[in-house]
C-alpha cells in the first residue's frame, strides 16, 4: 500500500506520474524498487500508452488516491483513442490486459502495432507548455495530448512538438523517466495552423477525453461509412465512389500539416478500404482525417453515439432465414413490429427506421418474406436528405471551391484553350449535375464561378496575348492585322478594351 503518490496534473500520463513518484521518493535510480513499490511486481513494464498492472496499482493507491481502474484508464492513458474502433472482444481484451499483470502483447493483439500511422519513437513536448508547467507547478510532466500518434503540434502555442531524448517504447523496459530528468529545452518553432488542422486537433482531444472504452466493431463502422457515402451523395447506384471521396478528402488536406497522409495514389490508399467492408480496425487518426474533411462539425461524441446505435452484426434473418418460407404467424409478428416502429417514430424516414436498433433487422426480414406488404407500409415522412449532417452544404461548398481552384490552374494552362465557361468549371467538379441543381445552396461556389468564368471579351484578350507570343516566336513584326488574324477576332467584335490591348501589344518591345 502506497503512503505517498503525486497528485496528477491535468492531461498527465500515468507513466509521468510514476516517473515523478520515483523522483520525489528518491528511488529514481533504482527502477526495480519503483515498480515493486507501485505495482507490487518486479516485471511491470513501463508502457506509456496502454500500461498494465493497473488492478495492482489501484489496490496500492487506495489510501492516497481512491480511484477506480476505468477512470485511471480513461483519464491517464491513451486507451480511449483506440478502443471504440476495435471489436467488442478486442477492446475487452485490451482492458483485461491493462488490468492484469501480463501486459506484453497488447499492441500486437489489438492490431494497433500493425497500423501505418506509428507512435512517435520519443516522448514529445511543447517547449512553451514545459515553461508554463515549471512556473505554475514547479515541475514538468509528460502530457497525454502531446503523445497522440500523428499529431505534431501544440494548439495552445501554435508550435511544433519536439522530441525528447526519452524513448516512448523504452529499451530499458522498467524505466519510468520523469520529464524533469530529461533534456526538454528546445526553442519553440512556431507554425501557422489552418482551421482544418485545429478542427482535427479538437476532435482528437475530444476522442481522448471521450471515456468510451468499449469496441464498436467492424460491422458498425462498415455501415457507418456506407451510410456516410450515401448521405453525401458519393454513391452511384450501390457503389461507393472511392475516387471522388479520395479527391475530396485529399484536396481538403492539401497544404496542411496532415498532407503527408495523402501521398499514396487512390488505388493503394487506406481510405478506399475504410469505405469497404472492414476486415480490420483502422487507426483513430485515419477516421478523424476523413471525418474532419467530409463532415467537419460532427462532434466525436455524436459520432460514437450514432455508430453505437447501428446493428453490431449482420441481422440473423439475412444469414439464416434465407430460402425458408415464413409462416403466417411469423409474418404477423414482423408486421406488428414494423407497425409499432412506424407509430413510435412518426417523423423518421425509411433510412432512419433501418438505422434503429431493431429497424434494420425487421426491414430486411420483411423485405425478404413480405415485400409487397412492406412496400405498402413505408413511412409517409420524407426525411430531409442529409439532415443528419448539419454542415453538408457548407462543407460541399468549401470543397467545391478548393477543387475549382486547382481545376482552374490546370484548365488555364492548356495551350489554345477554349473559353473557360461556368459549365466547363462545373464539369470539373465531382457530382457536376447536383452542383448545377444546387447552385442556390452553394454561395461560395456560385461567387467563385461568377468571378472566374470568362466573358467573350476576356477570352479574346487571352487569344490576343497568345497571338502576340506566336508572332514573337516567329520573329515577325507585331501588327494589328496580324494579331487580329491569329487571334481570330472579327473586326465588328472589337471593343474599346480590345483596341487598347492591341495598341499596347504593338508597342511592347519584349
Ligand atoms: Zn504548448
Amino acid at each position: 500500500m502506497l503512503g505517498y503518490f503525486p497528485v496528477p496534473y491535468g492531461d498527465e500520463l500515468l507513466y509521468s506520474i510514476v516517473g515523478r513518484h520515483a523522483l520525489h521518493t528518491g528511488l529514481g535510480s533504482n527502477q526495480k524498487a519503483v515498480i515493486r513499490e507501485v505495482f507490487s511486481s518486479s516485471t511491470a513494464a513501463a508502457i506509456p500508452d496502454l500500461p498494465s498492472h493497473l488492478d495492482a496499482l489501484v489496490h496500492n493507491l487506495q489510501l492516497v488516491w481512491p480511484i477506480n481502474v476505468e477512470d485511471l484508464i480513461a483519464s491517464f492513458t491513451l486507451a480511449s483513442i483506440y478502443l471504440p474502433f476495435l471489436s467488442q472482444d478486442q477492446a475487452a481484451k485490451v482492458i483485461r490486459s491493462m488490468r492484469s499483470d501480463i501486459g506484453g502483447s497488447i499492441h500486437t493483439r489489438s492490431g494497433i502495432a500493425a497500423s501505418t500511422i506509428k507512435q512517435s519513437a520519443f516522448f514529445r513536448y511543447c517547449p512553451e507548455c514545459i515553461k508554463e508547467q515549471v512556473s505554475e507547478c514547479g515541475e514538468a510532466y509528460w502530457r497525454r495530448s502531446h503523445q497522440l500518434p500523428g499529431l505534431a503540434f501544440c494548439k495552445g502555442h501554435s508550435c511544433i512538438l519536439e522530441n525528447s531524448p526519452i524513448y516512448f517504447r523504452t529499451r530499458e523496459k522498467h524505466h519510468f523517466v520523469a520529464t524533469a530528468s530529461s533534456r526538454v529545452d528546445s526553442t519553440a518553432k512556431y507554425l501557422e495552423l489552418s482551421d482544418l488542422d485545429l478542427s482535427l486537433h479538437d476532435s482528437y482531444i475530444e476522442l481522448l477525453q471521450s471515456r468510451h472504452l468499449s469496441g464498436l466493431g467492424a460491422h458498425r463502422w462498415t455501415l457507418f461509412y456506407r451510410n456516410l457515402a450515401n448521405d453525401l451523395g458519393l454513391m452511384h447506384k450501390s457503389r461507393v465512389q472511392h475516387k471522388e471521396i479520395y479527391q475530396l478528402v485529399k484536396h481538403k488536406w492539401d497544404g496542411s500539416t496532415f498532407e503527408c497522409h495523402f501521398q499514396e495514389p487512390v488505388e493503394k490508399h487506406w481510405l478506399v478500404n475504410l469505405f469497404r467492408k472492414h476486415r480490420k480496425s483502422f487507426h483513430p487518426l485515419m477516421h478523424l482525417l476523413v471525418l474532419s474533411a467530409l463532415i467537419p462539425k460532427y462532434a466525436v461524441s455524436k459520432l460514437l453515439d450514432d455508430v453505437s446505435q447501428l446493428p453490431a452484426t449482420v441481422p440473423k434473418s439475412v444469414t439464416s432465414m434465407q430460402n425458408v418460407k415464413a409462416t403466417e404467424s411469423e409474418i404477423e409478428v414482423h408486421r406488428q413490429g414494423w407497425r409499432d416502429l412506424l407509430k413510435q417514430n412518426p417523423d423518421v424516414g425509411i433510412k432512419g427506421l433501418r438505422g434503429l436498433p431493431s429497424g434494420g433487422a425487421l426491414y430486411v426480414w420483411l423485405y425478404r418474406n413480405d415485400k409487397q406488404w412492406l412496400m405498402c407500409n413505408k413511412p409517409q415522412f420524407q426525411p430531409v436528405i442529409r439532415a443528419r449532417y448539419e454542415t453538408d452544404y457548407q462543407h460541399w461548398d468549401e470543397s467545391n471551391v478548393a477543387i475549382l481552384i486547382s481545376a482552374h490552374i490546370a484548365l488555364a494552362s492548356q495551350p489554345n484553350r477554349p473559353r473557360l465557361t461556368q459549365t466547363q468549371f462545373i464539369k470539373a467538379l465531382p457530382r457536376a449535375n447536383s452542383v448545377e441543381k444546387h447552385l442556390g445552396d452553394l454561395p461560395d461556389t456560385r461567387r467563385w464561378l461568377t468571378s472566374h468564368a470568362e466573358s467573350v471579351e476576356d477570352h479574346q484578350l487571352y487569344r490576343l496575348c497568345e497571338a502576340f507570343e506566336k508572332i514573337k516566336a516567329n520573329n515577325t513584326e507585331v501588327k494589328r492585322w496580324r494579331l487580329l488574324r491569329i487571334a481570330n477576332i472579327r473586326q465588328e467584335l472589337i471593343t474599346p478594351k480590345i483596341e487598347t490591348e492591341i495598341l499596347k501589344l504593338e508597342l511592347r518591345r519584349d
